[in-house]
């Protein structure tokens, strides 16, 4: 009976509908995650209504100085969090921060160099027909046989083609980066550096990976993948003049109001995260993949041609490599999503299968972990995903795996005070 109810039906079946799957499967795509309710309020808030544009202080519209203190925690809080001296809140995205960072420190036909998008870049580290791809020179580093980015590779590259900028970071890699190795390259070749730690940042605040902000110029990152937040985007950087080109890239260079409903949420979120529970859901974040790394290193996985590319994890992922499985990536994910687990089909390094199929999985431990799951749980998720992707008959077995992914879904409600608002 809520007025979304009444005044949209449909939308609000939808909702429903989306909040029992969320409740009801295993959520393990590496770049989701369960946002607080508090957060959620924030977002669904009145300030959905405010215009600012501008920035705290000095906004080109009346009535701001509510969402002023709200944008300043926001900046104060992230500030704090990640030891940076200067943040801008506003970007929309992951990939508008790093658009704002290329329009604050590029030129149209200037080089950058990225990690190739198969090898595990994202789509805005310059991939041919993303922007960056169109409106800059693109060079790309790669991973190794073993999974690990190649660094000499790097500092070859970054020698023929004198980039003006380097980024360091990925979507789908599951070790750390040796940002003090990018740094020094950066700084022989005269590039500035850009570490895009979207998918890292919940661990970076949690003291359990290496922060980057000190090493890079720059620094990006989505609010909603391990940090835990809203949808949105975050820069740092610790350079009063790149700060001050960063903010005028992002307003007026390339969006008009922000969003202050979302950086209220993300402003929740990044009080939480400075909390000693976030720390140790990250803790048990990192402790989940590596169970899941070792589960799929054993030997009826190993038979069935499933390998664990790098041979393990240190972050919130893993990276399984089908090359040599019957199975491919898109059987694999569909199998998944069958029994109750959601994850994403990837491609790895040299796949030889069509991007639409392609020859691998990635699986996280986020959004599990932020549900209340602990070493014992991530054990019988892995065995659980390891009898799915090892199964000669998946029809004699996917009733009894339904019903163990069921027991857990149960033993750890999601949302439990949202259930039925929308109806
Ligand atoms: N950067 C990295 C490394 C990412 O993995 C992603 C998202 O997948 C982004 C940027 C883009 O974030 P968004 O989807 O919010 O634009």
């Amino acid at each position: 009976n809520s007025a979304l109810a009444q005044a949209d039906p449909e939308v609000a079946a939808a909702i429903d509908q989306e909040l029992i799957r969320q409740q009801s499967t295993l959520e393990m795509i590496a770049s989701e995650n369960f946002a607080p309710v508090a957060a959620l309020q924030a977002q669904g808030s009145v300030l959905t209504n405010k215009y600012a544009e501008g920035y705290p202080g000095r906004r080109y519209y009346g009535g701001c100085e509510h969402v002023d203190v709200i944008e300043s925690l926001a900046i104060e809080r992230v500030k704090g969090l990640f030891g940076a001296a200067y943040a801008n809140v506003q970007p929309h995205s992951g990939a508008q921060a790093n658009t704002a960072v290329y329009f604050a420190l590029l030129q149209p036909g200037d080089t950058i160099l990225g990690l190739d998008l198969a090898h595990g870049g994202h789509l805005t580290h310059g991939m041919r027909i993303n922007y960056s791809g169109k409106m800059f020179d693109v060079a790309a580093y790669h991973v190794d046989d073993n999974g690990l980015v190649d660094m000499d590779e790097v500092a070859h590259l970054a020698r023929e083609h004198r980039p003006k900028l380097i980024v360091a970071g990925w979507s789908a890699y599951p070790r750390t980066l040796d940002f003090a190795a990018f740094r020094a390259i950066a700084d022989e070749v005269g590039a500035l550096l850009m570490v895009d730690m979207a998918h890292f940042a919940g661990l970076v605040a949690a003291g359990l990976h290496p922060n980057p902000v000190p090493y890079a110029d720059v620094t990006t990152s989505t609010t909603h993948k391990t940090l835990g937040g809203p949808r949105g985007g975050i820069i740092l950087t610790n350079d009063a003049a790149i700060a001050k080109k960063i903010n005028s890239a992002v307003f007026p260079g390339m969006q008009g109001g922000p969003l202050e409903h979302v950086i209220a949420a993300k402003a929740v979120a990044f009080r939480a995260a400075a909390s000693d529970d976030f720390a140790d859901r990250q803790r048990r974040t990192l402790s989940g993949a590596r169970i899941l790394a070792e589960r799929l290193l054993q030997d009826d996985a190993a038979q069935h041609g499933v390998r664990v590319l790098s041979g393990g994890t240190d972050v919130h992922l893993i990276l399984v490599d089908l090359r040599d499985a019957e199975l491919d990536g898109k059987q694999a994910e569909d199998r998944l999503h069958s029994i109750g687990i959601t994850v994403n089909r990837n491609a790895v390094p040299n796949d030889p299968r069509p991007p639409m199929v392609t020859s691998g999985l990635r699986i996280g431990t986020p959004a599990l972990a932020t549900r209340g799951f602990g070493d014992a749980e991530f054990t019988e998720v892995a065995d659980i995903i390891a009898a799915t992707l090892v199964a000669d008959d998946i029809d004699a077995v996917a009733d009894e795996l339904r019903s163990r992914v069921a027991a857990l879904t149960t033993r750890f409600p999601l949302y439990p005070d949202l259930g039925q608002e929308n109806s």
